[in-house]
């Protein structure tokens, strides 16, 4: 792959999202199933190791390439949600683990050997308030002893590995509450049953997420990732490019919705002419146009940054609400366009509506973005 040639990637994840039509997806909606076979089609394809350095087994490009996968694979008609996470979430232990974890888990992220796939911050009773979670972290010798809970933790049950943040230094024992948090690597596989307990949510969309109950969960200490005590900057430095993937996925869903809006709008013949041709089915489609491809620029931006190593909190941020809001209004003028077929499964509009509504709320939600925006950027008062 040339890191240069976006479109050479964007057409080898076309045909290889051919292969799973709507209907796979329909399905996999339908009975709640992990779409498995994708997954492992797009690691062999190596294209969920875009971002893993060629030196551990992956491809070395960059969140550009990145997000013109995920892009893709969301236009395709196919949820990205089942797999996003291992793109960004790999970028933590690639930027502090050890040497030593990098070899060990990397390469095999990399092949498929392993999944790298949850990432478990959130919790029940402290929701965006990251810093006041309250799952702890006991040192006890070579390990670490975790008791707690997290709540919508996705593809727990499809993963081999996790990365979990929690409290190691009471809060009230440091001076910034965002000390004392700490990351850690966690095989689910041999914590499952043995003091990790994997509760599903039944959900409006797919999205295979749990609610996680930890007690006295054992960590060898060796599974730290960064050191302890800095586990927020370690998950911080992965939420820039978490929200421009999520952002290119939105894009990819307003592209489809656009698409499938016009092809409607073209074919469908009510009182003797084609529905697109009333401006006032024309329009709202040209309007949803222009917004996606407005987010799209900003998303573009925001990667481009970001790859030139640049702070681009502002730009992620904007780029997350802007394509998630624009993907929204997409969904929304391409079910209007389908009149009441929009409603029938068999159209995958409604799931794809669905899906696309979860990214004003997850994994940050708009009112926190402007509250960023207002704070760090327009340098307005600190509201919380
Ligand atoms: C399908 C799904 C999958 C998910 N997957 C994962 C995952 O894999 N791992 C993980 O860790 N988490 C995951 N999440 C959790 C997700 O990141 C959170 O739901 C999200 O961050 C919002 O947190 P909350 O639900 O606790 O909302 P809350 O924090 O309770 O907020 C509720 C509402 O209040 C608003 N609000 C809160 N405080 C303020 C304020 N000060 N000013 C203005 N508005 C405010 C918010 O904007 C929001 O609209 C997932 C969620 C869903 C639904």
């Amino acid at each position: 792959m040339q890191s240069d040639d976006l479109s050479h990637i964007r057409e080898s994840v076309r045909t290889l999202c051919a292969g799973f039509g709507e209907d796979y997806w329909l399905d996999m909606d339908r009975t709640g199933g992990y779409p498995s076979d994708f997954v492992e089609e797009l690691t062999r394809a190596g294209f969920l190791g875009v971002l893993i350095p060629e030196a551990y087994g992956g491809s070395g490009l960059g969140v550009r390439e990145a997000a013109a996968v995920m892009e893709e694979v969301c236009r395709s008609g196919a949820h990205a949600g089942v797999c996003h996470a291992q793109m960004y979430v790999m970028g933590s232990v690639l930027r502090h683990g050890s040497e030593a974890q990098k070899q060990a888990y990397l390469p095999k992220i990399a092949s498929g050997e392993l999944r790298l796939q949850s990432f478990g911050v959130t919790e029940p009773t402290t929701g965006t308030d990251t810093t006041s979670l309250k799952t702890t972290a006991r040192k006890d010798g070579d390990v670490y002893v975790v008791n707690g809970q997290k709540v919508w933790i996705s593809r727990i049950e499809y993963t081999d590995l996790m990365l979990l943040l929690a409290r190691t230094t009471p809060r009230d024992q440091v001076t910034k509450k965002t000390q004392g948090l700490t990351t850690f690597i966690v095989d689910v596989k041999q914590a499952s049953g043995n003091g990790l307990d994997i509760r599903p949510i039944e959900s409006m969309i797919n999205h295979h997420s749990c609610e996680l109950f930890f007690d006295d969960l054992e960590v060898p200490a060796a599974n730290i990732i960064g050191r302890e005590g800095e586990g927020f900057k370690v998950i911080l430095d992965g939420m820039n490019a978490e929200r421009i993937l999520i952002a290119a996925e939105c894009v990819g869903d307003g592209r489809y919705f656009v698409d499938k809006a016009s092809a409607y709008a073209r074919d469908r013949v009510v009182f003797n002419r084609p529905i697109g041709q009333n401006q006032g089915v024309q329009f709202p489609i040209a309007r949803a146009y222009a917004d996606i491809e407005a987010a799209a620029l900003m998303v573009d931006h925001a990667a481009r940054l970001f790859d030139q190593g640049a702070d681009c909190g502002a730009q992620a941020n904007m780029a997350k609400m802007l394509a998630s809001e624009a993907s929204w209004r997409a969904g929304d003028i391409c079910m209007q366009t389908h009149g009441g077929f929009a409603f029938a499964k068999e159209y995958h509009i409604e799931r794809k509506f669905r899906e696309t509504r979860l990214y004003q709320i997850a994994p940050i939600s708009t009112n926190l973005i402007l509250s960023y925006l207002a704070e760090h950027v327009l340098d307005l008062p600190r509201s919380f």
